[in-house]
Parts: C-alpha cells; sequence; structure tokens
C-alpha cells in the first residue's frame, strides 16, 4: 500500500462532510464525548476516512477517559506517520495518513502496555468496518 492518494481541494470537499474537512484538511479537533467512535467496542478495523487505508484494529482500542478513540498501537502495516507540531503553545506529535495526508490526531506516551502509546484519533478521521462485513462489498452483491 505505497500508492499515495492525491486529490484537490475541491476533491476533498466533495469527498467529506465539513466536519470531516477541517478535521482531515485542516488539522481540526472534534469536541471530546462527541464523535460516534469514542466509547465503540464492537471488533472490526477503523479506516482512513479519506481513503480507506486500514489503521487501526479495535483489539488494540481501550477506554483512556479522553472523549477520543484511543489505541496503544496501529495496524503493523498501516501508513500512520508523525511529525513535531507546536501548533497552540504545547509540544505534540500529530500523526497522519501517509496515504493521503489526512490528520489523524497525536500520539502521547501515556498509554498502557505493551507500548506506553496513546493514539489519539479524531472519530471524524476514521470509518469503522465492522469484523465480517468487508466494507468495499456493497449489500446484495452475488458472492
Ligand atoms: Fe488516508
Amino acid at each position: 500500500m505505497s500508492d499515495k492518494i492525491d486529490r484537490t481541494d475541491a476533491e476533498w470537499r466533495a469527498r467529506l462532510s465539513p466536519d470531516q474537512y477541517r478535521i482531515c484538511r485542516e488539522k481540526g479537533t472534534e469536541r471530546a464525548f462527541t464523535g460516534p467512535y469514542y466509547a465503540n467496542k464492537a471488533p472490526g478495523i477503523y479506516r482512513c476516512a479519506g481513503c480507506g487505508a486500514e489503521l487501526f484494529d479495535a483489539r488494540h482500542k481501550y477506554d483512556s477517559g479522553s472523549g477520543w478513540p484511543s489505541f496503544w498501537q496501529p495496524l503493523a502495516s498501516a501508513p500512520v506517520a508523525s511529525e513535531r507540531d507546536t501548533s497552540l503553545g504545547m509540544a505534540r506529535v500529530e500523526v497522519h495518513c501517509d496515504r493521503c495526508g489526512s490528520h489523524l490526531g497525536h500520539v502521547f506516551e501515556d498509554g498502557p502496555r505493551p507500548t506506553g502509546l496513546r493514539y489519539c484519533i479524531n472519530s471524524a478521521s476514521l470509518d469503522f468496518a465492522p469484523a465480517g462485513e468487508p466494507a468495499d462489498i456493497p449489500p446484495g452483491t452475488p458472492s
């Protein structure tokens, strides 16, 4: 999965909801405890809302109490990249999808074992695919 996704701004605006555009493309943040996934405990895979790349497994998700979906590690194959972020007067590590450039959230070093990491991710940056329901196959498609 090394193919980079390069879309124009107009394409991103057409593809994403206004909230998703603000968060994914302008590095915004959803308000805590408002996204659809922070309390989701169902098994499955979280994909990038921008390009569909598989990023996180529900097995690595935990309740951090932060109000945002929290994971202690991405999938081994996930195109999750990080960069230093000093906005808002804080030194943080921003994480984004390296395939399409969409902002995901931040990673902090106060997570649980075994990694000690907390990937604090916006629900708006994710698209949850429940286990056993391949998201790429439309309902009713003959198998
Ligand atoms: Fe992506």
